[in-house]
């Protein structure tokens, strides 16, 4: 029999988004053996989207969890290998890579995909972490339900604080962004959305110093950036949507990440380390959108293979 840290793939795929589906998709259709290791479920952040209406070829929409199955058993389909799984470092040995497992498997391949994306940002301010999942929440199609009849706060001012914020209108009563500016950073589309609709107040130059309740959220205060003026506000949960932070923990001291911690890539998406690719949201400069995470995972799996033939 052999053992996991025998088995050798052509191609190893970290992250199960977009990016990692669609190269895993090109490099099992190439012939090539693939490996996909996804520390979560498939679609990485994709998933966790109520409905996705801007991926070309579904005019009404589609939800984020059924295109994020679809693409994986795509990617099965041609004999890609899904493993649910976190990857804690990469070695290179004998001009091919050994990638740890964090529960212990190591596998071995030849090229490898990084599409790990990034996670939520957190606030980082007191309560925080002993109030998430009792009022604090940074996934709306995740926990929205929990909050029917129900006053929120929704931090952040970008596409997934105002997409989510909308998705939340099938629940609370009422929804008041917090955001630091007095301009939000999201698409026009979204921004005239929710500044239209009836259940989403603003709250602007404002940020969160504090959550605050015992067993669960009561309320939040506010400073005013302005002013200095600090207030409470009372609500029953605070979603977070203040942006990400790229997951390339597993890499650091082996490819060269930028100031943030994205991976630095060259035009053909190779990492400083030959042999290593990087795609998607995980990419220092990516658009950071379904359609182009998608597309970089195309061009990842082209130019590795182009790399496996040189
Ligand atoms: P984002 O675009 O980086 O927006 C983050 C928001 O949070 C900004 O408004 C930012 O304020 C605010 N913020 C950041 N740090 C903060 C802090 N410490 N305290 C308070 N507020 C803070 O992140 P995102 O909305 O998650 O979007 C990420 C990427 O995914 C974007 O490229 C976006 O276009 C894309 N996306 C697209 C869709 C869609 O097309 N439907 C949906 C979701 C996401 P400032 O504005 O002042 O910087």
């Amino acid at each position: 029999m052999t053992s996991d840290s025998q088995k050798f793939y052509d191609i190893l795929i970290i992250g199960g988004g977009g990016a990692g589906l669609t190269a895993a998709l090109y490099t099992s259709r190439a012939k090539l053996s693939t490996l996909l290791v996804e520390k979560l479920a498939p679609g990485g952040q994709i998933a966790l989207t109520d409905l996705v209406e801007n991926y070309p070829g579904f005019p009404e929409g589609i939800t984020g969890g059924e295109i994020s199955e679809r693409m994986e058993d795509q990617a099965k389909r041609y004999g890609t290998e899904v493993l649910y799984e976190e990857v804690s470092g990469i070695e290179k040995s004998d001009g091919n890579f050994a990638v740890k497992t964090a529960s212990g498997p190591t596998f071995q391949s030849r090229a490898v995909i990084v599409a790990s994306g990034a996670s939520y940002r957190n606030l980082g301010v007191p309560k925080e972490k002993e109030l998430t999942g009792r009022g604090v929440s940074y996934c709306a199609t995740c926990d929205g339900a929990f909050f029917k009849e129900k006053e929120l706060v929704l931090v952040g001012g970008g596409d997934s604080a105002m997409q989510e914020g909308l998705f939340l209108t099938r629940f609370a009563t009422q929804i008041t962004v917090v955001h630091r500016r007095d301009k939000l950073r999201a698409s026009p589309l979204l921004q005239e959305r929710a500044l239209q609709h009836p259940k989403i107040k603003f709250i602007w130059d404002t940020v969160v110093t504090e959550i605050r309740g015992e067993k669960k959220v009561e309320g939040v205060r506010l400073k005013n950036l302005k002013t200095e003026k600090a207030q409470d506000f009372k609500t029953d949960g605070v979603f977070v949507f203040i942006g990400h932070d790229p997951n390339t923990g597993f890499l650091k001291g082996l490819v060269e990440l930028d100031e943030k911690g994205y991976v630095k890539t060259s035009g053909e998406l190779q990492t400083s380390v030959p042999g290593i690719f990087a795609c998607g949201e995980v990419r220092a400069g990516a658009v950071k959108q379904l359609v182009s995470c998608c597309g970089e995972g195309c061009e990842a799996a082209l130019s590795a293979q182009a790399y496996l033939e040189s």
